[in-house]
């Protein structure tokens, strides 16, 4: 079954006088349960191909379906409520709210989404899968990079989504707490959530299903 398809995506960015496409005619197609890595270097377009993915941004051209939803097509609205249910998305870089305790952060998205009923048991198993279910009282500004990475994961995860998009979650991070977060994924898109997750860790390569690669806009073809 198809979960994602992108059909020729551009989205064009003016600056100044100057206009130029930071994501040029991309598709391509993933699968349930699949975990794919979209690599390239910094500025090459992924944070904003993540963006028309998750409706924060429209396309110039080109159509998104995730799970059966035209993305581009939806209000925001809708958006945000898929957001908080079945499309998960982990910005990138730091995005916890730092006047919440970790344990109010990760039901955040619960209080906002499908699932009013908060399931305990299985946000402690994720939070001990993710090592950190020592920290639920702790407010954000008390961990460390890596843990406040995971915590956001946590988040995401808690709202039981089908579909998470993940955005350079392990970046400037240790190799421990990488491995940590790679393992999860894999872990999670083995229990059938299809898992999108940009990076320009190599190391990443041994987790996933397989790779696009992306340059100045463009996947590449291998
Ligand atoms: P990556 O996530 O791969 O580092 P981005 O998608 O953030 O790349 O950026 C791709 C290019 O688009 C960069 O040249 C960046 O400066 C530019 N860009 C990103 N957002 C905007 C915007 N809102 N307006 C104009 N240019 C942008
Ligand atoms: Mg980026």
């Amino acid at each position: 079954m198809m979960v994602i398809t992108v059909k020729n995506v551009s989205k064009e960015f003016v600056r100044g006088q100057h206009k130029f496409f930071a994501v040029k005619d991309v598709s391509f197609d993933i699968e349930k349960g699949e975990l794919v890595a979209i690599m390239g270097p910094s500025g090459s377009g992924k944070s904003t191909l993540f963006h028309l993915l998750t409706g924060i941004l429209k396309p110039t051209t080109g159509s998104i379906k995730i799970l059966d939803k035209e993305i581009e097509k939806l209000d925001e609205t809708k958006l945000s409520y898929f957001r908080g249910s079945d499309l998960g998305y982990i910005m990138q870089g730091q995005n916890l709210l730092q006047n919440l305790t970790v344990m109010e952060n990760i039901l955040l998205p619960i209080s906002l989404g499908k699932n009013k009923k908060v399931n305990f048991s299985k946000i402690e198993e994720l939070m001990k899968l993710l090592g950190i279910n020592e920290m639920a009282n702790e407010y954000p500004s008390n961990l460390s990079g890596g843990e406040q990475r995971r915590v956001s994961i946590a988040r995401t995860f808690a709202q039981d989504p089908k579909v998470v998009i993940a955005d350079e979650p392990t970046n400037s991070l240790d190799t421990e707490n990488a491995q940590i977060i790679m393992k999860y994924f894999k872990e999670m898109s083995q229990k059938g959530i299809t898992i999108l997750v940009s990076t320009h860790d190599k190391e990443f390569v041994n987790y996933v299903n397989r790779c696009l690669w992306i340059q100045k806009g463009k996947i590449q073809l291998e």
